[in-house]
Formats: C-alpha cells, sequence, structure tokens
C-alpha cells in the first residue's frame, strides 16, 4: 500500500506565537488520525520551536524552499543543510507560487533536488497546469514536461524518496477544486509517466492533491485511486480542518 501523506503548507502565515499554537492544536488532535502521515511546513522562522513542539509527537516537518547552493555568499538563503539542522524531514519543491513569482525554473528545481537529497530531505515536489494551459488542453503536455525535465532525471535510489504533488494553478487559494475525476485521470497520468522511466518504482510514488482541498471536498477526491493526500493550502492554518481533511481518507 502507498504511504498516505497530509501536508499543510502554512506558506507565509502566522507569527511564531501563533504558528507554535497550530503545531500544539493538530499534535494534539493528530491521535484521531490514523493510517496517514501528518507532515506541517511553517515558514522558515518557525522551523526550530515548531521542531521542538513536535518533537514526542508522529506529525512530521517540512520547510517550503530551500537554497540551490550548499553554503556561502547567498544573502537571504537558507540550505538543505540548515534546515535539516533543525529537524526538518521535507521540503516541498516547485510550488507555483515560486515558479511564478520568484522565477524557479527546471534548472533550479534539478539543484535543489540535489541538495535536499543530499541531506536527507524529502522533496515534495509540485507540478500543474495553469487556466488557460488547462483550457487550451495542453494540461498534460506541461505536467509531462515538469516530470520529465527534473524527477525523470533522477537516479532510481533517489526517486524511491520522492513525493509528488499535483497542483493545478487554476486551483490554488481560488476557491476552485479540480473534480475528483479530473484529480484522477492527472495523477494517473502522472504515475504512468514516471512509470515510464521507473517502471513499478511509480506505483509506490504518493501522489498528493493540492488545490482548494477542504474538509467538504477532501473524502471525494481521496476516494480515488491514484489520489494519495493532499497538499493543504488555506485550510491547513485551521488545525480542526486539517485534521478533519487527515481524517478523510
Ligand atoms: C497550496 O498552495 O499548496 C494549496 C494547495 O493552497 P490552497 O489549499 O489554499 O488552495
Amino acid at each position: 500500500m502507498r504511504k498516505k501523506i497530509v501536508a499543510g503548507n502554512w506558506k507565509m502565515n502566522t507569527l511564531v506565537f501563533e504558528g507554535e499554537s497550530l503545531a500544539a492544536q493538530v499534535v494534539a488532535k493528530s491521535n484521531e488520525v490514523s493510517g496517514v502521515s501528518l507532515v506541517l511546513a511553517p515558514p522558515f522562522t518557525h522551523l526550530s520551536s515548531v521542531a521542538a513542539g513536535l518533537k514526542t509527537s508522529s506529525v512530521a516537518l517540512s520547510a517550503q524552499n530551500c537554497a540551490t547552493e550548499d553554503s556561502g555568499a547567498y544573502t537571504g538563503e537558507v540550505s538543505a543543510a540548515m534546515l535539516a539542522s533543525v529537524g526538518v524531514q521535507y521540503c516541498i519543491l516547485g510550488h507555483s507560487e515560486r515558479r511564478e513569482y520568484y522565477g524557479e525554473t527546471d534548472e533550479t528545481l534539478n539543484k535543489k533536488l540535489a541538495v535536499c537529497f543530499k541531506n536527507n530531505l524529502i522533496p515534495i515536489f509540485c507540478v500543474g497546469e495553469k487556466l488557460d494551459e488547462r483550457e487550451s488542453n495542453r494540461h498534460f503536455e506541461v505536467v509531462k514536461a515538469q516530470l520529465e525535465n527534473t524527477l525523470c532525471k533522477l537516479s532510481e535510489s533517489d526517486y524511491e524518496k520522492v513525493v509528488v504533488a499535483y497542483e493545478p494553478v487554476w486551483a490554488i487559494g481560488t476557491g476552485k477544486t479540480a473534480s475528483p475525476e479530473q484529480a484522477q485521470e492527472m495523477h494517473a497520468f502522472i504515475r504512468k509517466t514516471l512509470a515510464a522511466k521507473f517502471g513499478d518504482k511509480a506505483e509506490a510514488t504518493p501522489i498528493l492533491y493540492g488545490g482548494s482541498c477542504k474538509p467538504s471536498n477532501a473524502k471525494d477526491i481521496f476516494s480515488k485511486n491514484d489520489v494519495d493526500g493532499g497538499l493543504i493550502g488555506g485550510a491547513s492554518l485551521v488545525a480542526d480542518d486539517f485534521i478533519a481533511i487527515a481524517k478523510s481518507f
């Protein structure tokens, strides 16, 4: 059975004391969830103290990004080694907001994948098409290129560690969700594309759905065969909603 994961991407929200409290609320309710790994991705400034709060729980910690380089004169950047040193286990890479606002390219992402593996961070690698790409029926082509230029270039041993998140850009923070059928169709396509390179190993890859996922729609989306969990933005800022989503399996 594939690993089920529900990860909360807090983005640039909460002050440190609010983040500590949110994490504590998730930890307090995490025993209501079984068979699903919970992951929290707070901002960089919160990682150390949230790590301390998660220590005795099964809730894992993720960063939202990392630097391409190992160390050195890169003002404002945070390296994968620094993240690992405070207890971070996962790192979101290639989120559409990073691609769109910070110019992340496949080349940037390949460097970030490499530093994550070097520091034993599990990448949660985001792919997804924009609205005009879906409307012009290019969504499969776009996602295929995103995968072939990055994950498909990994060694098998690195690939085995990857978590993929399908996040249609038109569904992120918009309140519009992909229908369960649209999600399943793309998740199956992602798995097929990865299987063309990695064979049976793609069967074990968790593929999460992200995009306006909430307690009211999670059950239908998660009921689909190739949907192995969710990357949750807005709804992850409310502990009850985040836990309710994780209980939707
Ligand atoms: C995200 O940004 O990863 C996301 C899925 O956001 P939201 O759930 O708010 O659409």
